[in-house]
């Protein structure tokens, strides 16, 4: 491992611990983003982690870089997920931005005093961007003219620009998609009420309102043609994130689990010393190990063409892992795994909601199914074992007459 990524870890760490760990109950309680801890991470390099040095970022490869979100995940996965959207914003607009956009945008954004979130999701299009309605139209001097609703956009109206995926035209499909940086005080911009999700309330989330936006081209981050193509792989680096901060999640849960067995006492002994509560606990050790073979090894693969399966392997196993891992722990710790200041139904909230953002479990099985059919044209056919086929066909004849 590297000094610099041993380093960045390290950091990560202790925020999870001392900022987060401590805190996340008020700041659900209060139901506000907390801009403080986010100056924090901004402070100790936790919002410029792939950008490169040259704007002020930690220019740490995806591969190395998203392993910070098992740190901070083991604090809290809403936290991670935000903090994630961020650094992947921060990575295009400094990758593929103008050069007018950097100069405006690179330093402030890797620093973490501007924060930066995705929007895609439109309330009529989720799993299926393509049927997504946000219409940019281009005007003459170059500036974009964009209307249209986004839905479930995290950090909304508290993030400084949102990096939104937009049509450019009515034609079906996505060849005229582009991405654009939105600045949160564009006239025109207004936000929905905020849901309601008790486990993470700290996190906004809500619908954004674009009412004849006008950005200036400088804000282009990808142009007409690489939106969706851009996004997918924006969602890719998301989707290995997400199971970065699950590991996080499933070693919290193992460990409150952990501290509370070693000393709850039953039948003469400890509730550890149960071969039961051994095999329960050792399955999420095992499932956590896998986790973090998978995303580790889903992250060196990004920018491969291997990138999007590895990603929907890593989002389809690990999210579910940490569901079980959560449920498991709260049933180690009985009815006392139900109390609020365990925080074990928090984390099975937290999992089951990494399941479903940025492409749900599901949508990961489509993508592995598709693989597995295009690997399956590449084999020969089998041999049908003689005489099978035809009894088969003489029934097919039969069945139809
Ligand atoms: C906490 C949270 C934060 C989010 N933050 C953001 C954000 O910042 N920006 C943003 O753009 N989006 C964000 N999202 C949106 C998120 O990416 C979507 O919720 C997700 O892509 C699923 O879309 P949907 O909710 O519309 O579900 P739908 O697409 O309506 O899916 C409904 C169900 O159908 C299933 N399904 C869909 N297609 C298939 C299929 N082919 N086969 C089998 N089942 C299928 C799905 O798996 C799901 O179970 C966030 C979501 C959450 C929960």
């Amino acid at each position: 491992m590297s000094d610099k990524l041993e380093t960045i870890l390290a950091v990560a760490r202790d925020h999870a611990c001392n900022v987060i760990a401590p805190n996340v109950g008020a700041w659900n309680a209060e139901g506000a983003w907390p801009r403080a801890a986010s100056d924090k991470a901004g402070a100790a390099g936790l919002t410029g982690i792939y950008a490169s040095e040259d704007w002020g970022g930690q220019g740490l490869p995806l591969s190395q870089g998203i392993q910070v979100y098992e740190q901070l995940g083991f604090g809290d996965g809403a936290y991670a997920f935000a903090l994630s959207m961020h650094n992947i914003c921060t990575f295009a607009g400094c990758g593929y931005g103008t050069d007018a956009f950097k100069e405006k945008w690179a330093r402030d954004l890797t620093s973490g005093r501007k924060l930066a979130n995705f929007a895609l999701t439109e309330p009529q299009s989720g799993s299926d961007p393509v049927k997504m309605y946000t219409r940019a139209t281009i005007n003459g001097d170059g500036t974009w003219t964009i209307s249209g609703a986004k839905a479930w956009v995290s950090l909304a109206n508290e993030a400084d620009i949102y990096f939104t995926v937009v049509k450019t035209s009515d034609a079906p499909g996505h060849k005229d998609m582009a991405m654009i940086a939105i600045p949160a005080d564009a006239p025109g911009i207004s936000f929905g009420p905020l849901y309601d999700t008790p486990s993470y309330n700290f996190l906004p989330m809500s619908e954004m309102y674009l009412d004849e936006v006008r950005v200036s081209e400088d804000n282009i981050i990808l142009p007409i043609s690489q939106g969706l193509q851009g996004s997918l792989m924006a969602i890719d680096i998301a989707r290995v994130s997400i199971a970065s901060g699950c590991c996080g999640l499933m070693q919290a849960a193992l460990d409150t689990a952990l501290s509370y067995s070693k000393n709850r006492k039953m039948f003469g002994g400890k509730n550890l010393e149960l071969d039961g509560i051994q095999w329960m606990l050792g399955e999420v050790a095992t499932d956590l190990e896998v986790s973090k073979l998978l995303y580790r090894k889903a992250a060196e693969a990004l920018g491969t063409p291997e990138g999007p399966l590895m990603a929907a392997h890593a989002k389809r196993f690990v999210p579910d892992a940490a569901v079980k891992a959560a449920n498991t722990c709260t049933q180690v710790l009985g009815g006392m795994g139900l109390l609020q200041p365990y925080g074990l139904d928090r984390l099975s909230r937290l999992a089951q909601m990494l399941r479903i953002v940025d492409g749900t479990t599901e949508i990961s099985r489509v993508v592995i199914g598709r693989a597995l059919q295009k690997r399956a044209y590449g084999l020969p056919d089998l041999p049908i074992p003689k005489g099978y086929g035809e009894v088969n066909e003489q029934s097919a004849t039969m069945a139809a007459e």
